[in-house]
């Protein structure tokens, strides 16, 4: 079995969590397969061009792959985290969601000014908080090189609207 089919087999689809009408992909179950999840790192090393200077990772489950590839890389994993979570000083980027406003901060002294940053995250669905990752990776002076995703929900079409950033997005499975 290829990764994709292994990352498909063994995700859980929650139907109406967390609310009604959505279709959560729960990765647990991946976390629990060790061979799985660094197949899932090689995958991204495989797909990755250019070497970043950094990986940018999303709370909370951009934790999880952002920091094993980040180490398989040998480059820093940065955390972006929701609104008043991170102890030092911040930069913070608001973004809209289905109902409301939303906000993501990143500390302050994370990123060097023209560094190539990779952000990670596991499933990119309207691609609204990936992209607010991005202009917080601007604000610090930083390059966007690339986004990496474990699942990508395509219907959402949230790839169109990072695009404004990079081309370069790597989905190692598709919905
Ligand atoms: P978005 O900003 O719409 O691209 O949403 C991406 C964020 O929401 C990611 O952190 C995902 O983990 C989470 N997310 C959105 N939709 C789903 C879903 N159907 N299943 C699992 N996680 C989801």
């Amino acid at each position: 079995m290829n990764l994709v089919e292994e990352i498909k087999k063994t995700i859980r689809d929650v139907p109406d969590f967390p609310k009604q009408g959505i279709m959560f992909k729960d990765i647990t179950p991946i976390l629990e397969d060790q061979i799985l999840c660094s197949g899932i790192v090689d995958g991204f090393i495989k797909e990755i061009t250019q070497k970043p200077d950094a990986i940018v990772g999303i709370e909370s489950r951009g934790f999880l792959f952002g920091v094993l590839l980040a180490n398989k890389l040998n480059v820093p994993f940065i955390m972006v985290r929701k609104a008043g979570k991170l102890p030092y000083k911040t930069i913070s980027q608001q973004y809209g969601l289905e109902y409301g406003t939303a906000t993501i901060e990143m500390h302050i002294d994370a990123l060097q000014k023209n560094w190539n940053v990779l952000i990670h995250d596991d499933l990119l669905a309207t691609g609204g908080t990936a992209e607010a990752a991005a202009q917080l990776v601007k604000q610090l002076g930083a390059n966007v090189s690339g986004f990496a995703f474990v699942v990508e929900l395509g219907f959402l079409n949230g790839k169109e609207k990072l695009k404004i950033h990079s081309n370069n997005i790597i989905c190692l499975a598709q919905y």
